[in-house]
């Protein structure tokens, strides 16, 4: 039978997105008539991203629960608290900024298993292996960083990535 992906972004096999069983005719004539969870919590960690201090790149971090039903942590990029509001050096891969999921991550209660991570961009080799470590089972991403050996690091630690970009452009105009 086929399966019917209701945010129609076959990439992301979460199983709030995936429906089993369904006829052809159903998935072919299926198209979502409000924003998926997935991108409401895309575009919060978007506007997250706007809070960020660094000088070199603005990102923002959404976790939630499992089911999508509570944020249970944010973050965006930049330094330490009580630390100035800017990076510590202007040196590419060294300004001194935490990053924004290790913010979020660092505020995420360590007890709650399966989380999901919504990125404004695709993480680095660290944060994709600090995921790992806190047991987020599924992170979206919107774009992809420039190195992409984070995302090698997520398959091989079993964490689905997603590259969600389906809806950037939809319900937009209020
Ligand atoms: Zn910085
Ligand atoms: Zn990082």
């Amino acid at each position: 039978m086929p399966r019917l992906f209701k945010d129609l972004v076959s990439e992301n096999v979460h199983p709030l997105n995936v429906v089993d069983g369904v006829d052809a005719a159903e998935v072919a004539a299926w198209s979502p008539s409000r924003p998926p969870l997935f991108e409401v919590y895309m575009r919060m960690a978007e506007e997250l991203a706007k809070r960020s201090t660094c000088r070199r790149l603005s990102v923002g971090t959404v976790l939630t629960d499992q089911k999508l039903e509570n944020v249970v942590a944010i973050g965006y990029n930049g330094n330490a608290r009580g630390f100035p509001n800017d990076c510590d050096t202007a040196t590419p891969g060294a300004c001194g900024c935490i990053h924004s999921e290790m913010n979020a991550l660092v505020k995420a209660p360590g007890q709650l298993r399966e989380k999901v991570a919504f990125v404004t961009a695709s993480p680095c080799v660290m944060c994709a292996k600090l995921m790992v470590q806190a047991q987020v089972s599924h992170l979206y991403y919107r774009n992809l960083y420039r190195n992409p050996a984070g995302l090698e690091v997520l398959d091989h630690g079993g964490v689905v990535a997603v590259h969600y970009d389906r809806w950037r452009d939809h319900w937009r105009e209020s």
